[in-house]
């Protein structure tokens, strides 16, 4: 069997997504919906999202599109028709029957439903229909979001199912898992159980919004939005409509009847419009009555917003263990609601999957979590959870642990797949060393550093683990959501409050020096990136001898965003790498200005397609789909390069004053059309040293080293400036940097 041609079936959210992920594997698609204007505007829509459904928008004709009145004849030559149109049941029926006439035999039939059981969309179908129908449930955003549950029924060919599973894997990077056809199946039963538990428990213990997302987030390792925050991303009036029909689906004595029971405040805020980020607003919503931005949250209690105060919770680790130790009340939250998050989940084992282990990677794959909540027992200990765990009563699985008391209940990882992910090899590896922000491990006859700081930034540690970790041949790779978002700004910021600059110097000082190492120690050095690989990050990436990158990334030097210049190798390695062009050849400033446009402007790619022009990423970087393949992928590149030899040292040949002086030009000119400030034409000055090579002459070569030196200099001049920690602190205390 082969998947040769896919039509998909409505073109709206989850549709457009699909489409443009099987187009981002080179798989012809079609995508039909009405005969309206939708059915025309679908590329346009396509084309213009964000976050980017496709990793080349250049590829945008071969998403054919049509409508199901005239181009339905199209449904004849797929190998695989995907339904994706609205949820009602009557609305898919007519389409089923519209596809099975049509279709060539043998042909995948399969429905995007989130809620409705295969057993009623497959019900008018003829057993040998049956056979070919399943459920393939994407999530949204689709290229970014890992998890695909694809739902059997007892009739299925297992074969073709398997097949389909395949694909999907291979071809379109997802983390493919087959379930029963249960509500919700695995992803959404236990994830919206979860969100329900944190809601109710925080008002039940009178939390504020604010304080129940500070713990249910990153200590926990779920994502910052929290509840509350994810709740306004989905949309509040979304959200309600999924209870009801957990509510209608699921059995009377379910314990997800007890959460999902309607909330007066919610009812109230769907009906006055506050649908969440969507809508006017919605847990959190920006306040502009005063001139000004400022982030309300709502007060559970009054329905009244007020400004957002910041938790802290003073640890931005995740530490499960801790903070259901704590003894106050986030402590008691963070127990009440994962222990019950635990319970409902063994609950559900084996009735809805005899394979816990798939309701964990569900978690990863579908919500973003670090941990799942099996891996969150073991983590909080099979002996200590029962100690403090009340009832156990109708939980086959609890009270079988219970009899057991078994620490090593959990076994493998990720047996949904037949790869070999950093999460399977983790568990065989010898880990060599561990600090405060990274992790080394020992696999066969090399090393492999995983970060573990919050978005990955990096610090003192971070560089000590990768230059000890150089003993050996490397791999830098994490499963966490970011490859590395930079440097550690706060870090930084600490000692610029104290004044401290020397301790800034001696950092980045250390930092250069590890990049060096990466590059040209005797052993092959290999990063992977996933999701933001920006600043520092990108520097690892950049020095080290080969990349195998996911397709979705965002990657760039972004430092001058925040009134800096990159300075861990990032000028240097760019510079590098475009001064081997053609046109660099003939012209010795054209490396220096193309570096100078590309930095300057803090120019990112959402995808290394995007990446390649700006030599973010080479041609011969690695691009995969999916990202359980990437330690493989590495594990080949290793194999293939057993005689490595290091690089040899760069040597930059540049004209100094002369193209300086065009740097300069051009900062004026946009100095003049009030496109930049005073302090950017600073920042784009020091990037004009380092980039001109200062005092350097066209005749004589200088090295690694002197461009080191010269980032240095320029770092170090802007960051003992105001208007940059000023910029750097807007940053830290918003998330987001100061506009001019
Ligand atoms: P949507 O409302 O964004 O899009 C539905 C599309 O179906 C619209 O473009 C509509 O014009 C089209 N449509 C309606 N009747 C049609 C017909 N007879 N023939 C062809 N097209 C028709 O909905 P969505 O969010 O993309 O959801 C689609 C499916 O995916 C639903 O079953 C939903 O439950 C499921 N789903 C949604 C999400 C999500 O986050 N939005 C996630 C997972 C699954």
């Amino acid at each position: 069997m082969k998947i040769n041609k896919v039509v998909v079936i409505g073109s709206g959210t989850m549709g457009s997504g699909i489409a443009a992920q099987l187009c981002n594997a080179n798989v012809p698609v079609t995508l039909l919906d009405l005969k309206t204007e939708i059915s025309k505007k679908a590329r346009e829509i396509i084309y213009n999202s964000r976050p980017p459904l496709l990793i080349d928008k250049s590829k945008i004709n071969n998403i054919n599109v049509g409508n199901i009145n005239d181009d339905f004849n199209v449904v004849k030559d797929a190998d695989w028709v995907v339904e994706a149109v609205v949820e009602r049941i009557d609305i898919k029926h007519n389409i089923y029957e519209k596809i099975f006439k049509e279709r060539k035999h043998g042909a995948i039939v399969s429905s995007n439903t989130s809620s409705i059981p295969i057993k009623v969309l497959s019900q008018n179908l003829s057993d040998e229909q049956k056979k070919d129908f399943c459920i393939t449930h994407f999530f949204n955003p689709v290229r970014y979001m890992g998890l695909l549950e694809i739902v059997k029924n007892e009739n299925n060919d297992i074969e073709k199912v398997n097949f389909l599973k395949n694909f999907c894997e291979e071809k379109l990077g997802k983390g493919a898992i087959i379930c029963n056809d249960t509500p919700g199946f695995l992803g959404n039963r236990v994830g919206v159980y979860s969100m329900q538990v944190a809601m109710t428990e925080a008002f039940r213990m009178k939390l504020s919004i604010e304080e129940a997302d500070a713990v249910f987030g990153r200590p926990m390792g779920i994502p910052k939005t929290g509840v509350f925050g994810l709740y306004d991303l989905i949309g509040i009036d979304l959200m309600s409509d999924v209870l009801k029909s957990f509510i209608k689906e699921l059995p009377k004595n379910d314990e997800f009847q007890i959460v999902a029971k309607e909330i007066p405040l919610i009812k109230k805020l769907i009906e006055n419009g506050y649908t969440g980020r969507k809508g006017k607003g919605g847990f959190y919503r920006i306040n502009k009555d005063t001139g000004k931005k400022i982030l309300e949250a709502i007060n559970l209690d009054t329905g009244k917003y007020f400004p957002s105060k910041k938790i802290d919770l003073k640890s931005d680790k995740i530490d499960l263990k801790s903070l259901i130790n704590r003894k106050d009340k986030y402590g008691e939250y963070a127990w009440s609601v994962i222990s019950k998050i635990i319970k409902y989940a063994s609950s559900l084992v084996p009735g809805i999957t005899e394979k816990f282990n798939d309701i964990d990677e569900a978690m990863r794959l579908g919500f973003n979590w670090a941990k799942g909540p099996f891996e969150m027992l073991k983590e909080i200990g099979v002996k200590n959870f029962f100690e403090r765990i009340d009832s156990i009563k109708n939980n086959q699985f609890l009270e079988n642990l219970h009899k057991s008391k078994d620490e090593n209940f959990y076994g493998e990882r990720q047996l949904y797949t037949n790869i070999e992910t950093l999460g399977k090899v983790r568990t065989k590896a010898i880990k060599v060393d561990k600090n405060n922000s990274a992790e080394i491990y020992r696999f066969k006859d090399f090393n492999i550093v995983e970060f573990t700081t919050k978005a990955n930034t990096l610090d003192y540690d971070s560089m000590n683990s990768l230059k000890n970790a150089t003993d050996k041949p490397l791999i830098i790779i994490n499963e966490s959501m970011q490859f590395s978002a930079g440097v550690n700004l706060s870090y930084t910021m600490d000692f610029a409050d104290k004044g401290d600059f020397k301790s800034i110097e001696k950092f980045i000082k250390y930092f250069q020096e590890t990049c060096k190492h990466l590059k040209y120690s005797k052993y092959p050095v290999i990063s992977a990136p996933s999701g933001l690989t920006l600043g520092g990050g990108f520097e690892v990436l950049v020095q080290s001898n080969f990349v195998a990158s996911h397709t979705n990334i965002v990657v760039g030097l972004v430092e001058t965003i925040v009134g800096l210049i990159p300075a861990g190798g990032g000028c240097k390695e760019m510079l590098w790498r475009w001064s081997q062009t053609d046109e660099a050849k003939k012209d010795p400033d054209y490396a220096p200005l193309k570096v100078f446009d590309i930095i300057g402007y803090a120019k990112t790619a959402t995808s290394p397609v995007e990446a390649e022009p700006l030599k973010y990423l080479r041609p011969e970087d690695k691009k995969i789909m999916n990202r359980n393949s990437l330690f493989t992928e590495c594990k080949k590149i290793l194999e293939k390069n057993e005689n490595f030899i290091a690089p040899k040292e760069c040597q930059f040949n540049l004209t100094g004053k002369q193209v300086k002086e065009k740097m300069v030009k051009i900062l004026e000119k946009l100095y003049n059309e009030k496109k930049i400030l005073d302090h950017g034409v600073e920042v784009g000055k020091q990037l004009a040293n380092v980039l001109s090579g200062k005092d350097a002459t066209i005749d004589k070569m200088l090295s690694d080293d002197d461009i080191f030196k010269l980032e240095l200099e320029a770092f170090m001049s802007l960051i003992e400036t105001k208007k940059t920690q000023e910029r750097i602190n807007h940053t830290l205390l918003t998330g987001k940097p100061l506009v001019n």
